[in-house]
């Protein structure tokens, strides 16, 4: 296996976050590989995918949010 790289996704519960396929890694297109949601330094990476980097961001967002409701922080009326 020693196909170019193109892009490198964050792989979550066996499925990359920025949604590019339904398959699983060892279905993907050649050259497209996964890192760990905590992988800083493939996030580093210039070929990182940039909608799995959106999509992550989008994650983080929904956890602050969620520690913002649970701590009564956030008014309901600004919760989805
Ligand atoms: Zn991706």
């Amino acid at each position: 296996m020693t196909d170019q790289i193109k892009r490198i996704h964050i792989l979550h519960y066996g499925y990359p976050i920025c949604g590019f396929t339904n398959e699983t890694p060892d279905k993907w297109p050649p050259g497209h590989r996964w890192a760990r949601i905590d992988d800083a330094e493939a996030s580093g990476h210039p070929l990182f995918c940039q909608r799995c980097r959106d999509a992550l961001d989008l994650r983080e967002h929904e956890k602050r949010i969620q520690e913002l409701r649970e701590t009564g922080a956030l008014p309901q009326l600004f919760v989805r």
